[in-house]
């Protein structure tokens, strides 16, 4: 991971190993942290920030037509009617939810953006537009196993945010999307 982090090419082999090591040391992880204390939430945290701090390292960076940042569909407001996980178009961008912001900061900046209801529909997605990057919005738990999905394509993760519960009315911090993604793009 020292090799990875200072971006030293000579060992860039080592990185699948790496993370095929790290998703084998997860559950041994999770369960030393339940001996000393230490929640699932938090340890998904650490691994989602580490994630994140091994790609900048790497420099990795692609076209921004070539990222695809997938958002879970409880970002949307529950009690909006209009269906965007098929079509984002169909939001009406009245703001109310940070999805019309989101789809701004798209059409802005040039990378893809969907609204995914699950596992299942976002690796369908990435199926279909072939990103060479991606960036999901979701909780710890779906960073976490998404991430360790859909390698090796770099997925980097931003923390939704949880004010009435999990899955319901959840949002983000724009700026944090904002900022992570000029990270990512050329
Ligand atoms: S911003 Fe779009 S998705 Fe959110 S509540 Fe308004 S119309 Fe619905």
């Amino acid at each position: 991971m020292v090799f990875n982090i200072a971006n030293i090419k000579a060992f860039s082999f080592l990185d699948k190993y790496i993370f095929n090591f790290i998703n084998f040391l997860f559950p041994i992880i999770i369960l030393w942290g339940k001996i000393f204390g230490i929640g699932r939430r938090e340890i998904e945290r650490s691994f989602i920030a580490l994630n994140n701090y091994i790609l900048t390292h790497k420099n990795i960076k692609v076209e921004a037509k070539d990222l695809l940042v997938i958002s879970p569909h409880c970002l949307q407001l529950a009690t909006c009617p209009h269906k965007i996980t098929h079509d984002i178009n169909n939001c009406k961008h009245c703001n109310q939810c940070t999805i019309g912001p989101l789809i701004d900061m798209a059409n802005r900046m040039g990378f893809h953006f969907r609204v995914a209801t699950g596992g299942t529909l976002a690796r369908k997605i990435a199926k279909e537009l072939r990103p060479k990057m991606l960036l999901a919005i979701a909780c710890e738990r779906d960073l976490t196993s998404g991430i360790q999905d859909v390698y090796p394509l770099p997925a980097a993760g931003v923390l939704n945010i949880r004010p009435n519960g999990p899955c319901y009315n959840t949002t983000v911090d724009l700026e944090l999307v904002e900022q992570t993604i000029k990270q990512f793009i050329k």
